[in-house]
């Protein structure tokens, strides 16, 4: 059910979902996965991929153990492997007619505000124009310190900016249980949590997980995220053939519930903790089109109050000084400046460089 409400779905493969122990290719199964994908496209959800894999795909090339990979050298390996890993795909999901982008995110991208709006934006244009973005993390630039470190926190990461609906963590277990299920034979599976307590962190760091990368751990602070970011999140096993399809079918997974709705997350993001830096005044058309859910264009701005970076925090006020709306701008102030009254197909011939023709977007955007 929560699958079926979903609009914006972000998947999360794991390395040992691609390669199985003897180092060979999963291939019927990521065929198999690619028809659940298609699925989901048909019925119009907007699908990313975060996948794994760069290291382990280069470990197999170069015939590597990754045990004995120094950070400096894995980088260089997943630098081999991520190629290897996005031809795979597309190997594979264009026998399914499904098109792929690769998008590869450190740290930065997700955590600055500027950097994860253009992230956002062009997850949007890629659904657009009808791809599925496949991501993962940078390995070969990220430095430890910068480091998501594992795959379960970059996909929490991507469902925040990308506004997803939900997140699906496809590991080599059915979910959370309420005992190491390989020893207690009445261990439960943990159907839904809605709160995670002392009891549930316990859980996922007594042995009770995967062997990914990231563990039980790592898929609870994803579903700390998620559930900040008015996102519902499954753990779910992926070893099965068509495992979305499973999830729909029989439900065998752990789903954590988001505390807030993603329209309230988003608006706390907008707004922030840190107050606005300006402030845009605009005439009665433009307000009329805010109210309407319209973004704010260039023509509608009278005047600019303040000095802001793009991805800054505003505020959008009528003639009386009313405020109206509060948004991030996707412009500097000095640009605006330059294009304020004028008509969008201006813009390029007025800055003398391309640019986006909303100030600020109707998605970045919370009225008062
Ligand atoms: N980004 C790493 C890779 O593609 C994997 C991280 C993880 O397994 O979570 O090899």
């Amino acid at each position: 059910m929560y699958l079926k409400n979903s609009k914006k779905i972000v998947i999360k493969i794991g390395s040992s979902l691609l390669i199985d122990k003897s180092k060979n290719i999963r291939i019927k199964w990521l065929n198999e996965f690619s028809k659940d994908i298609k699925e989901l496209l048909n019925k119009n959800k907007k699908i990313i991929i975060v996948s794994s894999g760069a290291i382990a795909m280069g470990c197999k090339k170069l015939k590597l153990n990754k045990k004995n990979l120094k950070l400096d050298k894995s980088q260089a390996v997943a630098s081999i492997g991520q190629i290897e890993l996005m031809n795979l795909f597309n190997k594979v999901f264009s026998k399914n007619k499904i098109n792929i982008s690769q998008i590869l995110l450190t740290l930065d991208d997700t955590e600055q505000r500027r950097r994860a709006l253009n992230a956002k934006r062009t997850f949007e244009n890629l659904f657009e124009l009808g791809f599925v973005p496949i991501v993962n993390e940078n390995d070969s630039t990220a430095t430890s310190e910068i480091k998501y470190g594992d795959n379960d926190r970059l996909a929490s990461r991507v469902a925040q900016i990308s506004g997803a609906d939900c997140l699906i963590l496809l590991s080599d277990v059915d979910g959370l249980y309420t005992k190491n299920p390989k020893l207690k034979k009445n261990a439960k599976l943990i159907k839904e949590i809605n709160n995670i307590d002392k009891k549930i962190e316990k859980i996922s760091t007594n042995g009770v997980s995967e062997h990914g990368t990231g563990g039980m751990k790592t898929k609870i602070d994803a579903a700390k995220i998620c559930q900040l970011s008015g996102c519902i999140m499954a753990i779910a096993n992926g070893l099965m053939e068509r495992p979305i399809n499973q999830i729909n079918k029989k439900n065998n997974c752990t789903w954590f519930l988001p505390k807030v709705s993603k329209l309230d997350a988003r608006k706390k993001w907008i707004i922030g903790s840190v107050s606005p830096k300006g402030e845009l005044i605009i005439d009665d058309g433009a307000k009329n089109a805010l109210k309407k859910g319209k973004s704010l264009l260039a023509a509608g701005i009278k005047i600019v109050v303040g000095k802001f970076n793009k991805g800054d925090h505003i505020k959008i006020v009528d003639r009386n000084n009313k405020e109206c709306a509060r948004g991030l701008s996707s412009f500097t102030s000095d640009e605006i400046n330059k294009i304020k009254g004028h008509h969008s197909s201006n813009i390029h011939d007025l800055l003398g460089y391309i640019t986006k023709s909303e100030v600020v977007h109707k998605d970045d955007m919370v009225e008062i």
